[in-house]
């Protein structure tokens, strides 16, 4: 019978990603008396396994290899297939990032299974995932479950459940597992990845985000943007919409919204923005959001919780400066 929650952890670069916290802490919270198993895919990851015991984790499965350095559909499907086909999970949860959008759609099908995808809250009810997920670019919410097939899968939107306390006293039982991934296995090889200059931060991890718009004019102004990021601190990036992608303000790897990134920050400053539906879609569940815009009917400015009508070329350097003066006293 199948039982258990397995949760696809995610790392890069050799550094969990803080998703993979979320997801075991929520698995740990719904599993009850089950077990809750996390998967570790990567090349010389090993030392990673031991953090997730104190967030839920009582078994990492570690597939350390170098094919699985980089992540690339094939491989990481044909792992994670096999694993679940041995392990049999009632049910498989993956982080919705742009990694887990690739993968979990393919491991589903693989395993004949539904998935419920861009999750932003999950639960029990009697036996069952039931899995709470936006709809028409976010204007409604439903509760999503696949009843018959197993196991239940479901992908979960970075930043959104919370990461519960560490229990140093959890130790996670970590086994290390034989990637069986042979070259007939890939399709596609990857070459090499060129990474933006943006990338600093992971958009859809950054807890601050200061994001511009067409209003922006040109690509050097994004600088006022990148200034106020800076002062805010670690954990602070630079969106656009797409207006100022397409307009080659901002990398397309900077978008936000419904053919973008979706984010949820817990604050996003939404600069010379004017509030599209595509856009909101993106950023509409961060915690708290403050507009600037010299439109005052501008339809951004009924979602933000702070709205500040004016010139972004004064607003945004006066509040740069404004910050670093406070931080300065700290
Ligand atoms: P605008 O709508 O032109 O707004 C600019 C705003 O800046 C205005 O409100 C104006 O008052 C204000 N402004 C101007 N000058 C200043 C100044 N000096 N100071 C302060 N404020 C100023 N959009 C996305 O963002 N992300 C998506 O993923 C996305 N996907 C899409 C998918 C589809 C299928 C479609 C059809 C559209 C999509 N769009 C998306 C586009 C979306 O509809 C809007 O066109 C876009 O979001 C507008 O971008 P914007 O707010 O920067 O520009």
């Amino acid at each position: 019978m199948a039982t258990g929650i397995w949760v696809i952890a995610e790392q890069k670069d050799g550094k969990l990603k803080k998703v993979s916290l979320e997801m075991l802490s929520k698995a740990r919270e719904m599993a009850g008396g089950e077990q809750v198993t996390a998967l570790l895919l990567g090349s010389g990851v090993e030392g990673l396994a031991a953090g997730m015991g104190p967030y839920g984790a009582d078994k990492v499965l570690v597939f350390d290899a170098p094919v699985l350095k980089e992540y690339t559909t094939d491989a990481y499907t044909k792992v994670i297939v096999d694993a679940v086909k041995e392990g049999g999970p009632a049910i498989l949860l993956g982080p919705a990032t742009a990694t887990g959008k690739d993968l979990l759609p393919r491991v589903a099908a693989r395993l004949n299974t539904g998935l419920a995808s861009d999750c932003v809250n999950l639960r029990m009810e009697g036996g069952k995932l039931l899995a709470t997920r936006p709809i028409y670019a976010g204007k409604c919410i439903v509760d999503a479950s696949v009843p018959d097939a197993l196991p239940q899968m479901a992908s979960v939107r970075p930043n959104v459940l919370a990461v519960g306390d560490a229990d140093a006293s959890k130790k996670a039982e970590v086994v290390k597992k034989d990637a069986n991934v042979t070259d007939a296995d890939l399709k596609a090889i990857l070459k090499e990845i060129v990474r933006g200059a943006s990338e600093t931060v992971d958009l859809t991890e950054a807890s601050i985000i200061v994001a511009g718009g067409r209003a922006m004019k040109e690509k050097s102004n994004f600088k006022i943007l990148w200034d106020l990021a800076q002062v805010l601190g670690p954990g602070t990036t630079v969106g656009a919409s797409r207006a100022a992608v397409d307009s080659g303000y901002a990398e397309h790897s900077m978008q936000v919204g419904q053919t973008g990134k979706v984010v949820n920050p817990n604050l996003y400053i939404a600069c010379g923005i004017s509030g599209a539906i595509q856009h909101l879609a993106g950023m509409r569940t961060s915690k708290v959001i403050v507009a600037i815009n010299k439109d005052p009917e501008a339809p951004i400015f009924q979602k933000a919780d702070y709205g500040i009508v004016g010139d972004l070329f004064k607003v945004v350097p006066l509040l740069t400066e404004e910050i670093r003066k406070l931080k300065a006293q700290d």
